[in-house]
């Protein structure tokens, strides 16, 4: 039992039992006060549902096996080995090491109780597993004959210097798990408590780590994923309502001329997801609240021409318009988009990157802030501080999940209250988009434009190289270009980058060597890459080699011909962006991926590819076969790492959390009823940095 005086915020160090040493420790995991260690969850349960006993063991089966060792040492056969023999009552298994002997040979001893995880081989009449995972128990700790459902926690190394493995963790926690738990308050309100049917948090806590009922400690892990989920949610709710809620934006109600010049004069019809599209967004932009809008829409669905449009009506009742893209590459090709579409309307166009003058760029900016720029296209420079906008009405975002939320915050900033459009080509799936774009209202652009894309795609092995180029050629003679995409990764950066070069070299001085070819790649400078995607789009140049730097954007409708080397090396939704990038006159395209791969996980990819051009399902299985922190990349996805919550399998939760969240917010946007004190007192600190970025008003 814990002494007298030990309350929730106790410093981690005065607890007994733990001391200075102890203390170090667990802080350097994030243990700081009694109450952390409450949240300080098994990262693993024993049970009797998944134990097997040994006389039921089959050769080849995937067991969890808890005994007491029995005997153990080191023997020398052909080969040296330890050998480690448990019992569990119904008979013996052998557990062997052949590497590692010197660190597991001093982890165990005899009597000790033990839970080994692994798949059953038969030596020498002997069931044995080669290299068991393993957790050691307490003493006569076996849920066979107590019942007990035993916790398994995490422990590091420096916590294990300090005897804290998950059986010291759990003698601490059987200590405090009790008198702490008592102490707490749920913070949850009791409506949300009701009509959930939610476990009480102590008891979920108290479940959670020491349970002998399967039903209660799933009743109580329910409990806790759907607080972390209900946090989040809340955070999303809080975001969204004070991006528009009590805001005054400015009210563009009616669309005004420029917008029905500009409508006039394109070249084709909208498709009809882009009229609807262009609805949701006028009928935004017409309130008084400020648009918060995501566009999604597959590569080559026309997310451009929307955006233009809707930018035009800003510009049209005097105000400015931006548009902020990832890269130079994709800003430059949105500005010269852009002065294709206004052109002979009388609209100041203006763009701002990185690589530019400090004289040009200071012209520039003048003309920004003195509202004589209409149209301000650039990257993230368009953030600085140097940027000031006269009037600045609407933004637009290309490729939202390369910028984080911050800087979504960074550039509302420079308006007042700006109508947001984020464009996104990165089909999420509906789970993921409610915890990653869960602040947003969502557009998605659902058919392509009549005809824009016929593309044929194909996976050879390098013996057809050749045969390939022949094809090439021919498409080239026929006055289309081509693409061929190397891999460059990071780690292997100067090999990447070489074998583009070889390639290069090698098809300028003999097949084609009649033909125009450049090589594209990120170690250029900005003015020389952009003169070579010029030339690209012109038709100067007529087959590009490039590394993967043109993996989004760029817009060159005459080629008609993509091959991609190494193709087993890219990740599925990358190549379907780089598909996205031939086929978009709407005449045949041909997207050919070279690769030997023999691996089955990149066969299926590469087979995905040629059976499928449908973003959405490529997303889906690249989802399913990566997971959502591969899925995302370093890029930032905002999602916080949960410690039990899971975007992708607990997507009812998430409902159910999101739906109470937003409602709770909706009632009290600022969570000042004393109802929701303690739960506002509990996000406020577990959410602190993230609010940062909210002005709450
Ligand atoms: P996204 O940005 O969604 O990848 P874009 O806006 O760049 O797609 O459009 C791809 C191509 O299709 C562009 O060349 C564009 O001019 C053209 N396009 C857009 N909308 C239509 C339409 N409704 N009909 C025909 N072509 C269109
Ligand atoms: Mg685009």
């Amino acid at each position: 039992m814990a002494e007298a005086g030990i309350d929730l915020s106790t410093p981690i160090q005065y607890l007994k039992g733990i001391g200075p040493k102890r203390g170090a420790a667990l802080q350097s995991i994030g243990i700081h006060i009694a109450s952390d260690l409450l949240y300080y969850y098994p990262r693993r349960y024993i049970d009797r549902r998944t134990i097997t006993s040994i006389s039921e063991l089959k050769k080849d089966d995937l067991v969890t096996i808890v005994g007491e060792v029995v005997s153990m040492g080191v023997e020398r056969g052909r080969k040296r080995r330890f050998n480690l023999i448990v019992e569990d009552g119904s008979g013996y298994i052998s557990c062997v090491w052949f590497n590692g002997i010197k660190y597991v040979q001093n982890k165990f001893k005899e009597d000790q109780s033990i839970a080994i995880y692994g798949k059953v081989g038969i030596f020498g009449n002997q069931f044995t597993i080669v290299h068991p995972e393993f957790d050691l128990l307490g003493k006569g700790q076996n849920p066979l004959k107590t019942g007990a459902i035993i916790p398994i926690y995490p422990s590091t190394e420096e916590l294990k210097k300090v005897n804290l493995d998950s059986n010291g963790m759990m003698k601490i926690l059987k200590n405090y798990v009790f008198p702490l738990s008592k102490q707490l308050h749920d913070h949850l309100p009791k409506e949300v408590i009701a009509k959930e049917n939610l476990m009480e948090l102590s008891e979920a806590l108290r479940q959670i780590h020491f349970s002998d009922d399967e039903k209660l400690l799933e009743q109580a892990i329910f409990r806790i994923k759907y607080d972390e989920l209900f946090f989040y949610q809340l955070l999303l709710a809080i975001r969204k309502q004070s991006a528009k809620t009590g805001r005054v934006g400015i009210q563009f109600t009616r669309t005004g001329q420029l917008f029905k010049a500009l409508f006039e004069s394109l070249p084709f019809e909208l498709t009809n997801s882009q009229k609807s599209v262009l609805k949701e967004i006028r009928k935004d932009m017409a309130k008084r609240e400020p648009m918060q809008r995501l566009l999604q829409g597959d590569v080559g669905s026309g997310k451009t021409v929307v955006a233009l449009l809707a930018a035009s009506i800003p510009i049209g009742s005097g105000y400015q318009s931006a548009i902020m893209a990832p890269t130079e590459i994709l800003s430059e090709q949105h500005y010269k988009n852009a002065v294709k579409l206004f052109k002979n309307m009388g609209i100041n166009i203006v763009q701002i990157i990185g690589g530019q003058s400090k004289s040009e760029r200071k012209k520039l900016l003048a003309k920004v802030s003195s509202g004589e720029a209409n149209l301000i296209i650039g990257t993230h420079a368009l953030i600085y501080k140097e940027v000031v906008f006269d009037k600045l009405g609407f933004i637009t975002i290309d490729e939202q999940h390369r910028f984080g939320v911050e800087q979504r915050a960074e550039i509302m900033k420079k308006g007042v209250n700006p109508d947001i459009l984020i464009m996104s080509a990165t089909p999420i799936p509906r789970s993921l988009g409610l915890s990653i774009y869960g602040d947003l209202d969502i557009s998605v652009l659902t058919d392509m434009p009549i005809g824009a894309r016929n593309v044929r795609s194909e996976w050879r092995r390098s013996e057809s190289r050749n045969k390939i180029y022949e094809f090439i050629k021919n498409k080239l003679n026929d006055g289309g270009q081509t693409f061929i995409i190397y891999p460059l990764v990071e780690e292997s950066e100067k090999m990447d980058l070489l074998a583009a070069k070889e390639g290069y070299k090698l098809l300028s001085e003999d097949l084609f060597k009649d033909h125009k070819l450049a090589l594209l790649h990120g170690r250029l400078r900005s003015d020389e890459k952009e003169s070579i995607m010029n030339d690209f789009s012109a038709g100067k140049i007529d087959l590009l080699i490039a590394t993967t730097v043109i993996e989004v954007g760029i817009d060159v409708p005459n080629a008609n011909v993509m091959l991609v080397e190494n193709a087993e090396r890219f990740g599925l939704s990358q190549l379907h962006q780089m598909r996205g990038r031939i086929g978009r006159s709407g005449e045949k395209s041909y997207f050919i991926m070279i690769s030997d791969a023999k691996g089955e996980a990149a066969a299926k990819r590469l087979k995905v590819i040629c059976e499928t051009d449908s973003g959405f399902k490529i997303a889906d299985e690249d989802l399913k076969q990566r997971g959502y922190g591969d899925f995302f990349g370093k890029q930032q996805h905002g999602v916080p790492n949960f410690k039990l919550a899971d975007i992708i399998n607990d997507i009812d939760i998430i409902k159910k959390a999101r739906l109470s969240a937003f409602e709770l917010i909706k009632n009290d946007p600022h969570l000042r009823s004393p109802a929701n004190r303690l739960l506002r007192d509990k996000f406020m600190t577990d959410y602190s940095e993230r609010l940062k970025f909210i002005e709450t008003g």
